[in-house]
């Protein structure tokens, strides 16, 4: 298997659609989920507001990648996104 390379110029014909894991749904809309981290729990010490892009899917509402259907909980992992302040 090639690896892809970072410009993307690859045929898409033959590349299959990502599924949604439970309805197999192929459309999903960017939605955003969003955590507000406290002073304490901040890298910088300041209070922030972190936004997370999400997918989800158009038939059933299932967030693209998580477990369990619709459940928006968010694991207890690094955050990701930007710090707004
Ligand atoms: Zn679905």
């Amino acid at each position: 298997m090639k690896p892809v390379q970072k410009n993307m110029n690859v045929d898409l014909t033959d590349v299959p659609y990502v599924k949604c894991q439970y309805c197999e749904g192929e459309v999903f809309v960017p939605a955003m989920i969003h955590k507000l981290v406290s002073a304490i729990q901040s890298p910088n010490g300041q209070e922030g507001l972190v936004s997370i892009q999400i997918s989800v899917c158009m038939e059933c509402g299932t967030v693209m990648g998580e477990k369990e259907p619709r459940e928006v909980n968010m694991p207890d992992e690094p955050l990701e996104g930007d710090l707004v302040h």
